[in-house]
């Protein structure tokens, strides 16, 4: 496993016959492109509150344009959404579950939730919230995911990335509705496809575009040493959650695998280093398997390891995957590893379980290769 070297994309015909996707672009990256055709600043305004204000589905939506402009996007640029493959409702009515076409075949998951409670959790809680894919596939391996399970596919482009916002923010649109939270938690490891997921997260915050706020994005990574030092050096605002499971190498060894290459002193430290640099606190996710990473011995382990830092723990029962055959913590258990942790002044929170019923928890997107087609 390569981390951050290959590419995947330069060998991926990702443009639409040559012409590229609009949702590519930083409103930077626009400007200069319309500025090299000869249209000024207040042109390249014009198209990007389309895009993001209007969420518009096609040049052809753009009235107010220059027939020339016009001419010139359709001749060179597309914004063909992502292809709705599949979209199942939980049946609770909180999630909504999207299979995703991409041009050449892939699919990805997106996951639309609606959640209750409060903000400090960084759970995202709130208004809606969309989780979303920024690989097909993952390199990474860790036993209990679907997603690992089915192993890499490729990276996404920054427009497959934003699509699926642009997407599910379309269908909040028509229902009176808008989104909140945006959270990089769906297939993939986002620091695994750091420039793509970096544009892509740029162009969601852009304060003339949809303008989600960065204490309303949080990026989940399972712990890339290089990138979380990454995200401090470049002081990239959004909240960063760190999947732990383990707090010995060992016992993460087991569930993780990139943990051989990162070892938990040195993932510390990258963690320190960043709620350092950032002056903000760090979420850690610990998927409660039974008898596996549960035990009160355990949960002593975790709370001395981040004793005195500015953490937070959330805490996810394991959802069922066809790959592992664990179970999840049970109630009583789960209750006794949140004692334990905040008599290491440790604040934690059980995540609200939301949409297993379709395969839309955590850890349990994967794609079938589904061939119904309802159009977008
Ligand atoms: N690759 C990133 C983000 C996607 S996974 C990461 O690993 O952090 C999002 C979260 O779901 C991670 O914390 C992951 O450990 C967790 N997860 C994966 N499979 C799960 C499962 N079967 N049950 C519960 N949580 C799971
Ligand atoms: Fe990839 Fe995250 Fe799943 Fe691990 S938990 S396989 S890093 S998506």
């Amino acid at each position: 496993m390569k981390i951050g070297s290959e590419t995947q994309l330069d060998t991926i015909d990702t443009t639409d016959n040559g012409r590229i996707n609009l949702y590519d672009l930083t409103y930077d990256e626009l400007t200069d492109r319309l500025a090299a055709w000869g249209y000024s600043h207040y042109w390249a305004d014009k198209v990007w509150r389309y895009l993001y204000g209007e969420l518009a589905t096609a040049v052809a939506a753009m009235p107010d344009l220059r027939p020339d402009l016009q001419e010139r996007l359709v001749q060179h640029t597309h914004l063909k959404p992502l292809s709705t493959q599949l979209a199942i409702d939980s049946s609770d009515g909180y999630t909504r579950k999207f299979l995703l076409g991409l041009v050449d075949d892939e699919a990805i998951e997106t996951v639309l939730m609606h959640f209750e409670g409060q903000e400090e959790t960084g759970d995202a809680a709130g208004r809606a919230t969309v989780c979303i894919s920024t690989q097909a596939g993952c390199a990474m391996g860790c036993v209990f995911c679907a997603t690992g399970q089915m192993g890499f596919r490729r990276h996404l482009t920054p427009g497959e990335i934003v699509g699926q916002v642009v997407h599910v923010a379309r269908l909040l649109r028509a229902q009176g509705d808008s989104l909140r939270n945006i959270v990089l938690m769906g297939m993939g490891e986002p620091l695994h496809n750091y420039d793509q997921t970096m544009t892509a997260v740029s162009i969601l915050m852009d304060h003339k575009g949809l303008a989600i706020a960065p204490k309303h994005i949080t990026l989940s990574t399972v712990g890339v040493v290089p990138g979380i030092k990454r995200l401090a050096d470049e002081e990239r605002p959004f909240r960063l959650a760190v999947s732990l499971h383990a707090a010995t190498d060992e016992e993460r060894m087991a569930l993780v695998p990139p943990a051989r290459r990162w070892p938990l002193a040195d993932l510390m430290d990258a963690c320190r280093y960043y709620i350092e640099k950032r002056g903000r606190r760090i979420f850690f996710e610990w998927t409660l398997i039974e008898g596996k990473n549960d035990t009160p011995v355990q949960a002593h382990a975790v709370g001395q390891l981040l004793q005195g830092m500015d953490a937070h723990l959330n805490l996810i029962p394991l959802n069922p995957t066809t790959g592992y055959d664990g179970q999840p913590t049970r109630g009583t258990a789960v209750r006794q590893f949140q004692a334990i942790l905040a008599d290491y002044g440790l604040p934690s929170t059980v995540r609200q379980r939301r949409g297993i019923d379709v395969d839309a928890g955590c850890g349990q997107l994967h794609t079938k290769h589904i061939t119904i087609n309802n159009g977008p």
